[in-house]
C-alpha cells in the first residue's frame, strides 16, 4: 500500500473498512504532517479533539455501524463555522470566535464519518484569489513556493495538494474552488447554486456563495460532495428541494456521443499558450473516448467580470454590516462614543480588499446610482443565465480553462488589484448563473515561472443545472485515462 497521505478518500475508506488502517493511525499521520507545515495553509488544528474523533470513528467501525467516510480526515475552509475550532474568515474581524453551532455542511459530513483536522486558511471573508488578503497569512503554492495558491479557498487547495488532508471543503462566490484547485494540481466541484446549505457559511455574496469538496480526484469529489449536499430548507431559504444523491452511481457511465461546447470567448487572447496546449491534449483524451466537440459562443463572457464586481460588493457590504464590534466581531478598546466605536471597531477590524468592498457596494447600492449600476448589473446576469440556456440547447457539457494561466507570483498582483479580477474571467459567468462546475487537473506549465519548476493547470467543466453527476463522470473518465491528478508536489513546501 502507498504512504498513508498518499492515499484517496475512496481508497482511505475502504482501508479503514477493511481494518487494514486504523482511524487513530490516519489521523496521526495526517497530523504530524500538518505540525510540520510551512505553507500557512491551516488556521487552527486541535490534535486533541481530532484523535478523540477518530477514537470514536473507530469504536464505530468496530461496531459495524460505520458512516460512508467513516475514520476519513477532512478540513474545513475558515469560512465554515465549527463548534470545535475557531471561525474567523481569514479575518481580524473574527480573530478567536467560537460558534455555538456547526455549518450544515460540516455536520453533514460529521455524520458520513469524516474526522476533522482542523480549519484552513482563507482570503478574508473569501475576497481574493490569491489568499493574500488573508488577515493571518498568505499561503505557499506547494508546487513552487514562491507561486500564490490561489483563492479564496489557497489553503484547502495547498493543504490537499500537499498532501496534509486528503480532503477538504471549499467555497465558491466567483471561483474560489475551481481557480486555487487548478493551480494547485487537484479537483474540486462547485454544484449548482441551492444543492448545498450555506448554513453556517459566514456569507460574502449570497446569491453566488456555494459550498463544495476539493479532493485528489472526481472519484473523491463524488464521495463527498453525496455526503454534502441536500435539502435545508428551514434553515437556508434559497436550499433546493432536491434529494442527496450518491454521485458515485453515475461515474461509470460511457461518454461516447456526449456533446461538449467550446466557447470561443474562453479561447481567444490573452490564454496561456501552454493552457491552451494541455486543453487541446485534454481535448483529444475525450474525443477518443467518444465525446463530440461543438463551437459554442457565450457572448457576455468579458461583462462578467464588471457584474460580479458590483454585485458581489453590493451584496458584501450588506452582510458585512453584522460586523460592527457589538452583535458581531473586534470591538475596539478606546472610543467616546458609539459612532466612534463603530467607526474604530470596523476600521481595526477589516482588511483593506473587504473596506474596498463594502465601499463599492455601498456605492452601487446608494440612491441615485443603484439604476446606473445595480440594477444594470442584475440584468446583465440575467442575459449571462440565458447564455447558457441557448448554449446547453446545442451540447450537453461545456469545457473550457479554469484561468487564463497558471499560479503567478506572491506580491506579482499586489499592486495591480484589477489585474486579478481580470483573471476571474473564466470562472464568473457559471457563478453568476448558479450552474454547477468543476476544475479537473489536465497538464502542467513551466511558462513564464523563472524557477522552471513545473506549475499545474486545470480544465475548467461548466453543466446544466443539477447535473454534476454528468460532470463527475466526464472527469472521472478523463482520468482513467490520464495521470495529472496522481502528480504531486515532490516534497511540499520542503516538508520530508
Ligand atoms: N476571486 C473572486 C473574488 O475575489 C472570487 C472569490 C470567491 O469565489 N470567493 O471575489
Amino acid at each position: 500500500m502507498s504512504e498513508i497521505h498518499n492515499l484517496s478518500v475512496a481508497e482511505l475508506s475502504s482501508a479503514l473498512r477493511n481494518k487494514s488502517l486504523g482511524a487513530v493511525e490516519v489521523a496521526t499521520h495526517f497530523l504530524n504532517r500538518i505540525e510540520k507545515d510551512e505553507l500557512g495553509s491551516f488556521l487552527s488544528h486541535n490534535p486533541e479533539l481530532t484523535l478523540k474523533a477518530a477514537q470514536s470513528s473507530q469504536e464505530r467501525i468496530n461496531r459495524d455501524n460505520a458512516g460512508p467516510l467513516e475514520g476519513v480526515p477532512i478540513a474545513h475552509k475558515d469560512v465554515f463555522v465549527t463548534k470545535d475550532f475557531p471561525s474567523t474568515a481569514g479575518s481580524k474581524m473574527l480573530e478567536g470566535y467560537r460558534s455555538s453551532f456547526d455549518a450544515t455542511v460540516v455536520q453533514k459530513l460529521a455524520q458520513a464519518g469524516c474526522v476533522s483536522l482542523g480549519k484552513l486558511n482563507c482570503d478574508e471573508f473569501a475576497m481574493g484569489s490569491s489568499n493574500e488578503n488573508s488577515a493571518y497569512c498568505a499561503v505557499h503554492n506547494p508546487w513552487d513556493i514562491t507561486k500564490i495558491p490561489g483563492g479564496s479557498s489557497g489553503g484547502s487547495a495547498a493543504a490537499v495538494s500537499a498532501r496534509l488532508t486528503p480532503a477538504a471543503t471549499g467555497t465558491d462566490t466567483g471561483g474560489s474552488i475551481r481557480q486555487p484547485a487548478s493551480f494547485c494540481g487537484i479537483t474540486g466541484i462547485k454544484p449548482t447554486y441551492g444543492r448545498a446549505s450555506r448554513y453556517g457559511m459566514i456569507a460574502y455574496a449570497s446569491s453566488l456563495d456555494q459550498a463544495g469538496p476539493m479532493a485528489k480526484d472526481a472519484m473523491d469529489c463524488a464521495l463527498l460532495l453525496s455526503a454534502m449536499c441536500g435539502p435545508d430548507l428551514d434553515r437556508d431559504s434559497t436550499s433546493l428541494d432536491i434529494p442527496a444523491e450518491d454521485f458515485t452511481k453515475q461515474l461509470n457511465q460511457s461518454i461516447k456521443g456526449l456533446r461538449i461546447g467550446l466557447p470561443n470567448e474562453f479561447f481567444g487572447e490573452g490564454l496561456d499558450s501552454q493552457v491552451k496546449l494541455a486543453l487541446e491534449q485534454a481535448k483529444s483524451v475525450l474525443k477518443d473516448l467518444g465525446a463530440e466537440f461543438i463551437p459554442i459562443s457565450l457572448p457576455k463572457t468579458e461583462l462578467s467580470i464588471p457584474v460580479y464586481y458590483i454585485i458581489a460588493p453590493a451584496e458584501a457590504s450588506s452582510n458585512l454590516s453584522r460586523f460592527d464590534g457589538v452583535r458581531y466581531g473586534h470591538r475596539a478598546k478606546e472610543y467616546s462614543d458609539l459612532m466612534e466605536m463603530y467607526k474604530k471597531s470596523r476600521a481595526q477590524g477589516f482588511g483593506s480588499e473587504v473596506k474596498k468592498r463594502i465601499m463599492t457596494g455601498a456605492y452601487v447600492l446608494s440612491h441615485g446610482y443603484y439604476d446606473a449600476y445595480y440594477l444594470q448589473a442584475q440584468k446583465i446576469r440575467r442575459m449571462i443565465a440565458e447564455d447558457f440556456k441557448v448554449a446547453f440547447n446545442q451540447c450537453d457539457l461545456i469545457m473550457g480553462p479554469v484561468a487564463p494561466s497558471t499560479a503567478w507570483g506572491l506580491g506579482e498582483k499586489t499592486a495591480d488589484p484589477l489585474s486579478s479580477y481580470l483573471a476571474d474571467i473564466f470562472t464568473l459567468p457559471a457563478s453568476l448563473a448558479g450552474l454547477p462546475a468543476m476544475s479537473v487537473p489536465c497538464g502542467m506549465s513551466t511558462l513564464g515561472n523563472s524557477s522552471l519548476l513545473p506549475l499545474p493547470i486545470g480544465m475548467q467543466l461548466i453543466g446544466n443545472y443539477v447535473e454534476e453527476s454528468k460532470l463527475l463522470n466526464v472527469a472521472h473518465q478523463y482520468q482513467l485515462q490520464t495521470h495529472w491528478h496522481t502528480m504531486s508536489p515532490i516534497e511540499p513546501g520542503g516538508l520530508k
